[in-house]
């Protein structure tokens, strides 16, 4: 019997992260860590948090996004609402190629100017003593070593001195407990960057037991090619592959996320990342899910939108702009224009008598209109359908949490999204099955140690919620609206969310790196 526990979630239904059967049983919290979870009634004391789901309301490890931006938003938006919101707990933060540290002197959504993010352990003392909500894990970025070792507008090699460099602030993050190396090859400067510069800061990265993680070098015409590249990034450094935000965009590529997967499959079935243990991709459901016996070679996650999101300087320009772009894209957040935000830029052209390159050329005119952040309508309902049913494929939100415009809904949805169209309405995945995608299998591959599974010794990290109910209500165009069915999120023991309300809890942690046992 749990002794006076902190905290006790009550006939709840147990999704306990692995993929198992569902149960029923009462969860108990004491000190942070979970003490008894389904495996014994619980009595509650007279200083007991008792929270009744009455047999009817799921209790699961909290959710773990893998891929946010929110390296800055622990400063900026310290209550982390929007994640909180969704049912999230922990969040991999350094995707893309960028991360907060080392600190670049730039002000954007992954750093903060003047802040001394000279490394992980700087970043972790200064966001630990102002204090936020949710917990992080963090990935160090290449495009942000590059910029700060080598600048960001040099479209050259990198010499054997700047690569030491390099190299030395990959393995600093490792010894400091980063997960891993992230890229983003479609950014400047990373779209410079050979596959041999990669692989030899890869293998920094498998040295200390990380995760290669990346936004690969071309998502449409050439996804397939950008996943063998990213497969010999594995298998030549060493380092274990988790591809970001998995997607074929552009009419003319749907489907290819289907020979993307099959590619996958098969480097896991051969094993030939050369990441540590044997491989295989496990079917879903599977007891303990894969990772725990040293994980598969490649892993991937998605959002489930059919639009993407990112800076608009780094798809488009005056001179490269044209008529089918616009009319795919619009402007989320355009800070020298707000009133374009939410509206395709071929309409907002129009509308201002101007052409595209004329627009194009006003936009980006200042350096806030260069922080312009766009939407871009590109990916088929199918693709995702084939994403979901993937035993590997995890989910990140990709959210940018950029709150001034109209950000992609993804930033507020994207977790219960999965629940309510591919759970409930279109019945691809299991209740237990979708739990796992965003507990235990993230947990393993990004080593959240004793983090996305409700056993006693885990951490207390809970989200309850109405499995009948559960869905996203963010949209396009009124995008920064929180999900329904979510009744209680706890974090290290703290209650942090209870039914729309945020409570002034600051439980989140800087996680450091574990191996998988
Ligand atoms: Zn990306």
């Amino acid at each position: 019997m749990a002794a006076q526990a902190d905290l006790v979630v009550r006939n709840a239904v147990i999704a306990d992260g692995t993929g198992g059967p569902l149960r029923y049983g009462d969860v108990a919290v004491s000190d942070g860590v979970i003490v008894s979870a389904g495996e014994e009634a619980v009595t509650a004391g007279p200083e007991t948090t008792v929270l009744d789901a009455h047999g009817e309301l799921v209790c699961a490890p909290g959710f773990i996004d893998v891929h946010t931006h929110d390296d800055a938003a622990v400063v900026r938006h310290p209550g982390l609402e929007f994640k909180v919101a969704q049912g999230c707990t922990s969040l991999v933060i350094g995707n893309c190629g960028f991360s907060a540290f080392p600190a670049t002197g730039e002000d954007d959504i992954e750093s903060i100017a003047g802040s001394d993010w000279s490394d992980l352990d700087a970043y972790r003392r200064e966001v630990t003593a102002s204090g936020f909500a949710a917990n992080v894990m963090a990935l160090i970025g290449h495009n942000t070593i590059r910029i700060a070792t080598i600048g960001r507008d040099l479209d050259r090699a990198a010499t054997a001195d700047e690569l030491a460099v390099m190299r030395g602030h990959v393995r600093r993050a490792m010894e400091q407990g980063a997960c891993g190396l992230s890229t983003g090859l479609i950014y400047t400067p990373g779209k410079w960057t050979s596959t041999e510069e990669i692989i030899e800061l890869a293998r920094a990265a498998a040295e200390g037991g990380g995760v290669y993680a990346t936004h690969m070098r071309n998502e449409g015409e050439r996804l397939l090619e950008a996943v063998d590249e990213a497969l010999a990034i594995g298998r030549e450094s060493g380092c274990p592959v988790h591809i970001s935000h998995h997607k074929a965009a552009g009419q003319e590529n749907w489907g290819k996320v289907a020979d993307s997967l099959a590619v996958v499959d098969r480097a896991n079935a051969a094993g030939s990342t050369g990441a540590a243990g044997p491989g295989g991709t496990p079917g879903p459901g599977r007891e303990g899910g894969p990772g725990r016996e040293g994980g598969p070679a490649v892993t991937l996650d998605f959002y489930p939108y059919t639009a993407s999101s990112g800076p608009m300087f780094e798809y488009t320009s005056p001179e490269t702009i044209t008529p089918d772009w616009a009319e795919h894209n619009q402007f989320a957040t355009c800070p020298p224009f707000p009133q374009y935000q939410g509206r395709r830029v071929a309409e907002v052209a129009a509308a201002e008598g101007l052409s595209l390159s004329e627009l194009v050329r006003r936009v980006f005119a200042t350096a806030e209109g260069q922080q312009t952040i766009s939407i871009g309508f590109g990916m088929s309902e199918d693709d995702l359908a084939t994403n979901v049913r993937h035993p590997l494929m995890m989910i990140g939100s990709d959210g940018i949490p950029e709150l001034d415009g109209l950000p992609h809904p993804r930033l507020f949805g994207t977790f219960p999204r999965i629940y309510a169209e591919y759970v409930r309405r279109r019945g691809l995945l299991t209740m237990a099955e979708a739990v796992r995608r965003m507990t235990g299998l993230p947990a393993d591959r990004f080593g959240l140690a004793g983090r996305g599974r409700l056993e006693p010794g885990a951490a207390g990290d809970l989200v309850v919620f109405d499995p009948t109910v559960i869905s996203d209500v963010a949209t396009y165009e009124d995008p920064k609206r929180e999900p329904v069915g979510i009744s209680w999120v706890v974090i290290n023991g703290q209650l942090t969310y209870d039914h729309g309300r945020h409570t002034s809890a600051r439980s989140g942690q800087v996680l450091s790196f574990a191996r998988p046992a």
